[in-house]
């Protein structure tokens, strides 16, 4: 297979892990037919065998887009958590490895807006109380909400971005979310 890599998260794609979170995406990546990253679920445009990965001067960041990128990277960790939490309390076995595979895609875009802002560390959070989603189906709602919410957060917070490699990068990781909310929503009404 020929080398490829991510842009936004500068992952190697590989033989070995092209097949990485398969059931987050719509349109499953096969060897020989790359359509998204394994790691952070971005399209085939984002990926290529050349070109250098999105990097900023951070220097030139101004304290408000510093600030949009802290709370990416927080609203990621947080469903990343959720995620994680939704793999443990989930029943059937299908939607376990669904959920596993969201959360390892939703922790790498915490990595992205980390690395963009030359942040030290992935912020620990005070993690809610998930008894209260006790089906299935309510742990598919909650996830549904929680991307409905992010896509609003990248919509909402472009617009106070003056990097253009920052907005592409909302752009990508908000086409991510749109995709995760369809998964919800069609295993909801699969059920
Ligand atoms: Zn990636």
């Amino acid at each position: 297979m020929e080398k490829l890599k991510c842009l936004i998260c500068g992952m190697n794609i590989s033989e070995n892990s092209y097949h990485l979170n398969n059931d987050s995406f719509i349109e499953k990546n096969e060897e020989g037919r790359i359509m998204n990253c394994p790691f952070c679920g971005v399209g085939r445009i984002y990926i290529d065998s050349v070109q250098e990965i999105y990097t900023v001067d951070h220097k030139s960041l101004d304290t408000q887009s510093l600030q949009v990128l802290d709370h990416a990277m927080k609203l990621e960790v947080f469903n990343g958590e959720f995620y994680e939490e939704a793999g443990k309390l989930s029943k059937e076995k299908e939607l376990k490895k669904l959920f596993k595979d969201l959360s390892n895609i939703e922790f790498m875009h915490a990595r992205v807006h980390k690395r963009l802002g030359e942040f030290d560390n992935l912020p620990k959070l005070h993690k809610p109380d998930y008894a209260k989603h006790h089906t299935d189906n309510l742990l598919l709602e909650e996830a549904y909400k929680r991307e409905s919410h992010a896509i609003a957060f990248y919509k909402k917070n472009s617009d106070k971005i003056t990097c253009p490699v920052i907005k592409e990068v909302f752009k990508a990781l908000s086409d991510v979310e749109k995709q995760h909310q369809f998964i919800a929503n069609a295993y909801v009404l699969r059920k």
